[in-house]
């Protein structure tokens, strides 16, 4: 199935990406202006496309395997510590398209430099928003057959390949993403994401899933299996 998602401008983000200080960037007014200018135009062209397909996961002692058609194996020691008491998992991806890639390709022939960096940094935190929004669709899927969700996790991250970039488009294939990969598999069009979102049914971890601050140190869940110090409290 296929999900219209939708383009969202998120200031903070698209400035953490240009590398853009406050104490030291010069015409913050007009950068402003730019990025105000910018997302009217982008957010009424663009539509992000999702597509989520949930499949059963087996995990065994050395690979999980997701129960697709032509089942395929994760052999990532990251993802099986993520993926721990997770019975099913949800395939996802979503793309800005190849318009937005050549918007911005039009912008660099244009010479309109200041225009195709900010346009580009808008489209990745645009790309990862849609990315949460197709994440709160899987939340209420699982939801309504009694599982919550893990975060989602994309490959290249920890010691997941790249390369599982295709068996997530391949596992995807009957509702014909608009996403391809390349020969180093990498994504096309460039603002494109895959992921992996573990379904799971353990009180605990979907009480950190909803509240963890990633400070231990202060948390007073005292017993999450998840701590990674121990309170101050206790060390005082
Ligand atoms: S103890 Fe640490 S990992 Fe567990 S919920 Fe609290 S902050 Fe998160």
């Amino acid at each position: 199935m296929h999900y219209n998602l939708k383009f969202v401008c998120i200031q903070n983000e698209t400035y953490r990406y240009l590398g853009y200080d406050p104490e030291r960037t010069q015409n913050w007014d007009s950068v402003d202006l730019l990025f105000n200018q910018l997302c009217q135009e982008l957010s009424s062209k663009f539509i992000p496309f999702g597509y989520i397909k949930t499949y059963d996961l087996n995990v065994q002692d050395q690979a999980m395997t997701i129960e697709t058609p032509m089942p395929w194996q994760l052999e990532s020691q990251d993802l099986k510590k993520h993926f721990e008491d997770c019975q099913k998992v949800s395939l996802i991806a979503l793309t800005l398209g190849t318009e937005f890639d050549d918007f911005l390709a039009e912008s660099l022939q244009q010479d309109a430099y200041t225009k195709a960096v900010m346009a580009d940094a808008m489209g990745s935190a645009a790309a990862e928003e849609a990315a949460n929004q197709l994440s709160a669709i899987v939340k209420e899927l699982a939801e309504a057959q009694g599982f919550n969700i893990t975060s989602r996790y994309s490959p290249g991250y920890g010691d997941l390949p790249l390369d599982k970039n295709q068996n997530i488009l391949q596992s995807l294939k009957d509702d014909e993403p608009k996403i391809k990969t390349l020969e180093s598999f990498l994504l096309s069009p460039r603002k494109s994401i895959t992921a992996l979102i573990g379904w799971h049914q353990e009180k605990d971890r979907a009480w950190v899933s909803a509240n963890c601050t990633s400070n231990c140190q202060i948390c007073t869940f005292y017993n999450c299996p998840y701590r990674k110090t121990k309170n101050l409290k206790d060390v005082n």
